[in-house]
């Protein structure tokens, strides 16, 4: 079933959702990206004459009630937002009255799913040393059904359009399809949207493919890199990990960041790029700093021969040239991690440079999509954010996707 095809008039709607936002020390939403992303989904169920039960975790109460984590204090943003009065169930296990009650048009939104251990099927205050934990952890994994079936006991159909968290198999996210069949369970606009950015990098790519993977280390990202190193026409790699393959080539690489025992990983990829015809582009040279500062003194050295006492912290005008040659002329473009200490402005040009050339190959008719916190950031702060195709809502779960991985929150509902 699709949310579009789905009739709601006169159903009850349970939806999970990510409305796990940060808020300040006053319980005030500092950013509601995931509210927002939720709405055409939440809107387009009530204006179809259902009524919603929505549900999500906030932070990591781990089994346990904390009043910082209650989502009795977005409620009121969640009401102006969907422009009708929600009402809150204080314990997301007993709310079947609540939910019984619901009129077409209302709106039912439960307390924090991770009150309960049973949300995330761990057990609650025994540690993964203890000998207990495995018999408690199956003790646990039955009565997460049991809270997955209270859960699916509220509702007609089940709508998970929760991206954030489709990488984790817990109650409200993947177990709670069971109870539903398969003309009754949906994903919703986002997670739609989300999982079609993922085919048109994974399935659907038109060439020359770039993608360009940045960050701190080459060891988070290695699944990613693999299930690339099969698609892409070109592949930069750049930020910290550039100081590993560095030095695996007999680099002198001073204090910058480095993976000693990823250094036979590092050549093992470039030999894997080579093989397969990949054009692999390292950043060459690097804006070099005396210490881990923004006002760190600056020097440009070649990628390889990084003095004593220096480190890259950012990719050099030579690497940004490469980078913007390989993504110049892409009609598909992937970019996850920054290209240097990016939350530094004096080491912004790296990623300021992909970003650049990402945004004109957009104009040019590429299809980019923006994934990862980091590089999300980044085409923020450079304005850019609306001359990209596609930004994700997901960190962890975009990475698992795009690692090749089936997510289970999208299996429960296709069955993939
Ligand atoms: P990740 O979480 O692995 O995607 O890495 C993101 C982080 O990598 C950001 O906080 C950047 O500051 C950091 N990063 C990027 N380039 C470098 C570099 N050359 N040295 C140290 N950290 C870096």
């Amino acid at each position: 079933m699709t949310i579009s095809n789905y009739n709601f008039a006169g159903k009850k709607a349970i939806v999970r959702v990510d409305f796990n936002v940060p808020l300040d020390e006053n319980g005030k939403i500092t950013d509601d990206t995931r509210i927002r992303g939720a709405l055409p989904t939440l809107k387009h169920i009530l204006n179809n004459g259902g009524a919603l039960i929505i549900m999500s975790h906030m932070g990591k109460p781990k089994g346990k009630v904390a009043a910082k984590y209650s989502l009795s204090q977005i409620v009121d943003a969640v009401s102006a937002a969907l422009s009708v009065k929600v009402q809150f169930a204080d314990d997301c296990a007993k709310a079947k009255a609540q939910a019984d009650a619901l009129k077409a048009g209302e709106v039912l939104m439960l307390e924090n799913l991770r009150f309960y251990g049973e949300e995330e099927g761990k057990p609650v205050g025994i540690e993964k040393e203890d000998p207990r934990y495995e018999d408690a952890k199956k003790a646990m994994k039955a009565s997460q059904k049991e809270f997955a079936k209270t859960l699916a006991s509220y509702a007609d159909c089940y709508v998970n359009d929760a991206f954030g968290t489709a990488h984790r198999k817990h109650a409200s996210t993947a177990v709670i399809a069971d109870y539903f069949d398969a003309d009754n369970k949906m994903l919703g606009f986002l997670m739609e949207k989300e999982c079609e950015a993922v085919d048109n990098i994974l399935k659907n790519i038109r060439r020359p493919f770039t993608a360009i993977m940045g960050g701190s280390k080459v060891s988070t990202k290695i699944g990613i890199i693999e299930n690339l190193m099969d698609k892409v026409d070109n592949l930069i790699l750049c930020g910290g990990m550039t100081y590993t393959f560095a030095k695996a080539q007999g680099g002198q690489i001073g204090n910058s960041i480095c993976e000693d025992d990823k250094l036979d990983l590092a050549l093992d990829i470039m030999r894997q790029a080579k093989e397969k015809g990949v054009n692999l582009v390292l950043g060459i040279d690097s804006v070099c700093g005396d210490n881990f500062s923004n006002d760190a003194n600056q020097q440009i050295c070649p990628s390889t021969e990084i003095p004593a006492g220096w480190e890259g912290l950012d990719a050099g005008p030579k690497s940004r040239e490469l980078f913007a040659k390989a993504i110049d002329g892409a009609k598909t473009i992937l970019w996850n991690g920054p290209a240097g200490v990016f939350e530094f402005d004096n080491f912004t040009g790296g990623s300021r440079a992909i970003a650049e050339a990402i945004a004109k190959a957009t104009a040019e008719g590429a299809y980019s999509l923006i994934g990862g916190g980091d590089s999300v950031a980044c085409v923020n702060k450079f304005g850019l954010a609306d001359q990209v195709s596609y930004i994700s809502t997901g960190g962890g779960a975009l990475l698992e996707a795009i690692e090749g991985k089936v997510l289970p929150g999208v299996a429960a509902i296709k069955g993939e």
